[in-house]
């Protein structure tokens, strides 16, 4: 079993697919205990990429059980200096692979093949690389007179938008100190995960430092539920986010959320307009707007608003759509038919309600989860399309006539975690950035990621921060 995909990709960047996978537990490749393997698809094809073991709530606790040995008899005593070394390791072996991994992100996922092999595979491997060279320096991650201390055996639950990048977020800091994990991936992006697992074991990471425990949502809920935890760390929907903090409420286990967002991004009349067209389309159709902090809202100064629709319906009419794996795509595909019916009842709402619907004008492929770039202007601020995250390739256009009106529709939303501000003024840039309530402001620039600095959100985008030595602090006692 293997997609048609895997006979396309360059023979050079041709991932090894096997036609099954088990779980990932002290340090060997085990079936699950119920005898279950659900099936992987490739969304731009709509075909089967692999059987892909499902664990239990008996499979979730071998895991925890090895993560902790692994933690009490070598990573936890273990020299951070010597640590260090296997992140480097893994860094290293993840750069070297890169072809191949960015392959099968994109298989496994939808998303256009340039993207996984520019963006996200690179930035995994730099957090790992980052957070090797924090490991033997830690004293300098808390305040003055605290010794840092690993806090035990940490969950990492991560989505399928950026399956190997969330998981290496996650995993990076928690081994730098000196903490296990088991992680859970996405139900429907489980295959760089996996081979994460493969360059573990291949770079000598002691076994059971890092386990990796495949399912659904109940594979993710059992791994919280296990009182072996001493933290989760989770990235995902808000739904499901308040669901685990409920679950760990009472409980000892430190947490993280890195959840849902609307980010605004707000377009002055004197912006350097050039560059924020490919900024906000950058901000809403990078990995096809399954992005957490994209730019779903897009204020413009009301002067402007006439050259801006018409130049954003031009610059999606140019974007390529089609198979993700073909370097020149730029929209590639839903990563499932469910999100695919989620986007498509939202965009509906919007009709509904009364905004107008541009998309950009290209036929779709015959096969495969594919949604054409879309944006809606004659938006208001009470509309489903302007509150809800869409997580797709949609954009509400609104107006704004002063700075503070911007601030203010900017504000308007339960989520906190992203915005973005073009203007030429340093100091409105400055001014309006202050008092945006997110967690990542990007100005004249938007999707920006750097290890060195921190993410995460405000209100109903979670809590905690990962990135930067802010993600370091998450992991110590
Ligand atoms: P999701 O919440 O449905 O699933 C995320 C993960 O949680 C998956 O691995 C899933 O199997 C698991 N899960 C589902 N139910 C669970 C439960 N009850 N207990 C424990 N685990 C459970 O989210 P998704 O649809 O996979 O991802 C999209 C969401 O992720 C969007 O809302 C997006 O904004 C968010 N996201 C946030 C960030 C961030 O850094 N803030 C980054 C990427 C994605």
């Amino acid at each position: 079993m293997s997609s048609s995909a895997y006979a396309a990709a360059p023979e050079s960047a041709r991932p090894e697919i096997r036609n099954e996978y088990g779980l990932f537990i002290g340090g060997t490749w085990c079936a699950p205990q119920s005898g279950r393997y659900d099936v992987t698809i490739d969304p731009a094809r709509e075909e089967p990429i692999a059987r892909i073991a499902y664990g239990g709530s008996d499979d979730v606790a071998r895991a925890v059980r090895s993560a902790r040995k692994a933690y009490e008899r070598w990573w936890a005593p273990m020299k951070p200096a010597t640590r260090a070394k296997y992140l480097f390791r893994i860094g290293r072996a993840i750069t070297e692979r890169s072809r191949e991994i960015a392959v099968l992100e994109s298989i496994d996922g939808g998303k256009p093949i340039r993207e996984a092999r520019d963006f996200d595979v690179p930035t995994a491997a730099a957090h790992f690389f980052y957070y090797a060279g924090w490991a033997d320096k830690l004293e300098w991650v808390l305040r003055a007179g605290r010794r840092p201390q690993p806090l035990g055996v940490c969950g990492a639950i991560v989505p399928w938008n950026f399956p190997l990048l969330m998981a290496a977020w996650k995993i990076a800091p928690a081994l730098a100190c000196g903490n296990t994990v088991v992680l859970k991936p996405a139900e429907t992006t489980p295959m760089t995960a996996l081979l994460l697992a493969e360059i573990a074991r291949d770079a000598d990471l002691p076994p059971g430092v890092l386990n990796v425990v495949t399912g659904d949502g109940a594979t993710g809920a059992a791994l919280v539920a296990h009182p072996g935890l001493d933290k989760v760390a989770f990235t995902g929907s808000t739904e499901v986010g308040r669901e685990i903090a409920r679950a760990l409420a009472g409980r000892e286990t430190r947490l993280t959320l890195e959840l849902g967002g609307k980010a605004a991004h707000i377009l002055f009349a004197d912006a350097p307009l050039d560059q924020a067209i490919e900024g906000v389309v950058r901000g809403i159709y990078f990995n096809q707007g399954h992005v957490c902090c994209a730019g779903s809202r897009l204020l413009v100064e009301e002067s402007i608003f006439d050259e801006i629709v018409a130049r954003l319906q031009q610059r999606i009419d140019r974007l390529r759509l089609g198979d993700p794996l073909d370097k020149n795509t730029d929209i590639g595909a839903i990563n499932s038919r469910s999100q695919l019916e989620r986007i498509d009842e939202l965009v509906r709402s919007g009709v509904d309600q009364g905004a107008t619907l541009m998309q950009q004008r290209c036929d779709l492929p015959e096969r495969g989860y594919f949604y054409r770039a879309s944006f809606f202007t004659n938006v208001q601020s009470a509309h489903r399309i302007a509150r809800e995250e869409i997580f797709g390739p949609v954009l509400a256009v609104m107006t704004f006539r002063t700075p503070e009106e911007a601030i203010e529709k900017a504000n308007d939303t339960p989520y906190g975690l992203s915005a973005g501000v073009w203007t030429e003024r340093g100091s409105t840039n400055m001014a309006v950035a202050q008092r945006l309530t997110a967690g990542v402001v990007w100005c004249n620039t938007f999707n920006r990621f750097d290890p060195a600095s921190p993410f995460g959100g405000f209100r109903e985008s979670g809590f905690g921060r990962e990135g930067g030595v802010h993600g370091l602090s998450e992991y110590l006692a």
